[in-house]
């Protein structure tokens, strides 16, 4: 099986290769290396994939050969050339993780959402229509349900009121992969990650960004007072969902067209506070907190419902936050200095605590 990874230099997409590669599979990862945060984590991310390719293992019985990997630098706005990469390779599978993701960002840099989430998608579109993949999965996200306090958010309720462009152009990618779907026939799943962490993690969000802040002894703002709630869930059970359903390409015999849209998460929120606890207790230093009332624009909780990826795989997301966070609290403290959210740490960008 050969498969495209989009966005393979970034958090969800370099861990997805890894579990693609450990499966011996064949993965072509893409990315154009933006420079949202810090390069020299998007490399990281790269060596250790590139180190673990081909990568002969001891398997009970006998020794087993990892899959190969092939990294493309190559931007989605590239029309032709991305086109002509999938005509040569002509994969099984295409996973687009590529996208300017940061919800503060799109206030600031709008026409970067622009370019990559919908002039990018469209040309991603194109070229899986030209080259029929068995299946085109897709990052959407939870802010597409806006704040829409009906909790556990359901798939079928979302997204008339994104709160912001970068949850607008999720929401657009949906609808726009539904009409594919229907004008194709190509086989489309949409994920709706809900706030992801662990190693190598983003460090524009909330879980590296405190973790910095604990191993810096600098204060960290608690918006809400800490009362908000975040479906976090760890990139292990973000990936295994992938894996899952890349095999499972929605049929038109099930759906109208083959187009499903689905959550992706824990199903379990957690309050900020109990968050920052747990990342003390797994780093072993005390966090210096400042308690903030609740910011404009922020939604109160974030809370999926998981019962249709359950239904369709038998997997549940189960990497309890003690697990996860010890995890992602070994790595933080052999790299700290990928922690940085930007190469000038005297600008921090400004962001709110759930950028996604
Ligand atoms: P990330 O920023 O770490 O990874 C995205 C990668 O895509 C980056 O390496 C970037 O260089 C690349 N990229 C961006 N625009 C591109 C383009 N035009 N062409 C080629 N490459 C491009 O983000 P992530 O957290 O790994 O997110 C992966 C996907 O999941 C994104 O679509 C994001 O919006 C979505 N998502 C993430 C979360 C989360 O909590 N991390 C939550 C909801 C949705």
């Amino acid at each position: 099986m050969k498969i495209l990874v989009t966005g393979a230099a970034g958090f969800i997409g370099a861990a997805l290769c890894e579990r693609l590669l450990k499966e011996g599979l064949q993965v072509v990862g893409l990315d154009n290396l933006n420079p949202y945060y810090p390069l020299a984590l998007k490399q990281h991310r790269l060596t250790r994939l590139e180190a673990l390719a081909g990568q002969c293992v001891a398997a009970p019985g006998n020794a087993r050969r990892l899959g190969s990997f092939r990294f493309v630098k190559l931007d989605l706005v590239e029309r032709e050339a991305l086109r002509t990469l999938m005509q040569e390779e002509e994969f099984d599978v295409v996973v687009n993780l590529a996208a300017q993701a940061g919800v503060r960002h799109s206030i600031i840099q709008p026409f970067d959402y622009v370019d990559s989430n919908l002039v990018g998608f469209v040309n991603l579109l194109e070229a899986c229509r030209d080259t029929a993949p068995s299946h085109l999965l897709y990052a959407s996200s939870s802010s597409v349900y806006g704040d829409d306090t009906r909790q556990p958010l359901q798939e079928s309720q979302a997204g008339v009121r994104p709160l912001s462009l970068y949850a607008a152009t999720k929401r657009s990618n949906e609808l726009m992969a539904y009409s594919y779907a229907h004008l194709y026939g190509l086989p489309v799943t949409g994920l709706r990650f809900f706030t992801v962490y662990g190693a190598r993690g983003r460090p524009d969000m909330a879980p590296l960004r405190f973790a910095r802040k604990l191993l810096a002894d600098e204060v960290i703002d608690v918006y809400n007072h800490g009362q908000m709630a975040r479906d976090f869930t760890h990139v292990s059970d973000i990936v295994e969902g992938i894996y899952r359903l890349m095999h499972l390409p929605p049929t038109q015999e099930v759906n109208a067209a083959p187009s499903r849209v689905l959550n992706l998460g824990r199903g379990e929120p957690i309050a900020l506070g109990n968050f920052i606890n747990g990342l003390e207790a797994a780093l072993g230093v005390p966090a210096r907190k400042r308690l903030l009332p609740m910011q404009p624009g922020d939604v109160e909780r974030t809370w999926a419902d998981t019962s249709t990826l359950e239904t369709l795989t038998g997997f549940r997301p189960s990497v309890s936050l003690a697990t996860g966070l010890e995890e992602l609290a070994e790595w933080a403290q052999q790299y700290p200095s990928l922690l940085r959210e930007t190469d000038d740490e005297q600008s921090p960008r400004v962001g709110c605590p759930d950028e996604a």
